[in-house]
């Protein structure tokens, strides 16, 4: 059982389609995510249950849930799609944590609605298992993230590149609502759902902005605040989201829609995964442009309830997004200083990054035996980074002269030492294809911990062997 309450549901009409899942023809739990669910005040053992997986493969419709799907819009890789939507996935409901914070309950490849378009409304099992295995680890790692509640298989074959089993993700988070549910309203120029949308986002999100002088340019300059925060983050992991599009940008500020997502391995700014992403235009390094872009979207759809002048809104919008730069610069600068165990310096920064392009260093290993260096361990497995022992030495020298030992305890709390690398992120996912889970699960075990040394499970520290290396992950729907 779970008390839902359902406040999406009770916006008008306007804002989604009432649509229930599809009924998955031979539903088998994966697993369900018992902290998680203790987490929210989810009853772990009745989702395992007979009901509890009906309701996650979508079979059956629990007692509360009044499953919808969201209507939105939203810019895809820059170019304009006014109708985007729930095109596989349903919002069951909403629950309230023991934390008193409400969160959405969603399925994902649960089946058509009336956004799907050209969609059959499904997902495959693999992507359903990157999301599970990424968002989790993410949110171990301290990143605000949708969750992973539950991944079942429906015993359906999907059709992608090729046939592939089917399955269900059921995501929590604290809320659906992307910058492309703005735009939906904005580009139909309906502008009391606009304002409604804006007074549902303050009270479920930013409460603080109900006092401020201008609510809505409060919202704008809350979310944007999180979001510069977010990416500065995403980029001290390593972290390639693969789809920032603004349908993609959640207004809680947390890490959503995990498609061709990835880690870097060796350090290079300009790295993609999406094979779709062919002008690196969502490259680790140009997140934040894209960021600010995004950011400008959600300014232009709050135009309208931003001040009745129009020439007013956009001075009020411009001023607001003009200050991204600083917050994420600063939020990067601070992130990257604590992974090097010293204190703020831009310059330096840029030079270790210039060090780590030249000589391909591993990003997550570079950090790592870095924190070995700091709390007195030998150079050489750091070294072993760098195409000469010497260019590692002479990078060193200069550290050594930053590095203040007082932050030593803190750079390991920021550098983990087990990320999802992609190798073996697709290797879960293929043996689970041939229908063995073990991998997925042990994967899903080491990155719970990420900070902590696990040394029985020292082979997922390590980066792929040339022929493991993966070169871009697809888009995955
Ligand atoms: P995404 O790339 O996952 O952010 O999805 C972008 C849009 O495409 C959203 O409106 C999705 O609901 C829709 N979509 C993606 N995959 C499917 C699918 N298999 N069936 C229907 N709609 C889909
Ligand atoms: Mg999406």
């Amino acid at each position: 059982m779970i008390a839902f309450d359902n406040s999406y549901a009770r916006l008008p009409d306007g804002f989604f389609s009432r649509v229930n899942p599809d009924k998955a023809p031979d539903p088998s739990l994966i697993k369900v995510n018992e902290k998680l669910a203790a987490a929210i005040g989810l009853d772990a053992a009745w989702l395992s249950s007979p009901e509890g997986i009906a309701m996650l493969s979508g079979a059956a419709v629990a007692e509360g849930s009044e499953p919808l799907a969201m209507a939105y819009a939203g810019h895809q890789f820059g170019g304009w799609s006014p109708q985007l939507g729930d095109g596989r996935a349903h919002l069951l409901g909403e629950v309230v944590g023991p934390d008193g914070v409400r969160r959405d309950v969603q399925l994902k490849g649960s089946g058509a609605t009336p956004f799907s378009r050209n969609g059959d409304g499904k997902a495959a099992l693999g992507p359903v298992l990157r999301e599970y295995i990424v968002s989790e680890f993410m949110a171990a790692a301290g990143v605000p993230t949708t969750r992973a509640l539950a991944a079942v298989s429906t015993g359906e074959r999907v059709q992608r590149e090729t046939g592939m089993p089917g399955a269900v993700l059921t995501r929590v988070a604290q809320s659906h609502v992307r910058v492309g549910t703005f735009q939906y309203f904005f580009a139909r120029q309906q502008t009391e759902n606009l304002q409604t949308l804006a007074n549902y986002v303050i009270d479920r999100h930013y409460p603080s902005a109900r006092n401020a002088e201008n609510p809505p340019l409060d919202v704008l300059k809350q979310v944007m605040e999180r979001y510069a925060k977010l990416i500065a983050q995403w980029m001290c992991l390593g972290f390639i989201h693969g789809v920032m599009n603004t349908d993609n940008v959640q207004i809680a500020g947390e890490t959503i829609d995990y498609g061709p997502c990835a880690f870097m391995d060796d350090f290079h700014p300009n790295t993609v995964f999406s094979s779709i992403d062919r002008n690196g235009r969502y490259a680790w390094v140009n997140q934040p442009n894209i960021g600010v872009w995004n950011i400008s979207r959600l300014a232009e759809a709050l135009l309208p309830i931003l001040d009745a002048d129009e020439d007013a809104a956009v001075k009020l919008a411009e001023g607001a997004v003009a200050g991204f730069s600083d917050i994420f610069n600063d939020a990067l600068n601070e992130g990257i200083a604590a992974k090097l165990g010293i204190t703020v310096n831009a310059e330096f920064m840029q030079s270790t990054f210039k060090v780590m392009t030249d000589h391909g260093c591993d990003f997550t290993l570079f950090f790592r035996e870095l924190t070995r260096i700091a709390k007195g361990g030998t150079t050489e497995p750091f070294e072993a980074l760098f195409v000469t022992p010497n260019a590692a030495q002479t990078w060193l020298d200069s550290w050594r002269a930053e590095h203040d030992p007082a932050l030593v305890d803190r750079m390991a709390t920021v550098n983990p030492i087990f990320i999802p690398r992609n190798h073996r992120v697709e290797e879960a996912i293929a043996s689970a294809v041939d229908g063995d889970f073990a991998p997925f699960h042990t994967l899903v075990e080491v990155l719970e911990r990420p900070f902590d040394a696990q040394p029985n499970r020292a082979e997922f520290e390590r980066p792929p062997t040339a022929d493991q290396v993966v070169r871009e992950t697809f888009c995955g729907t």
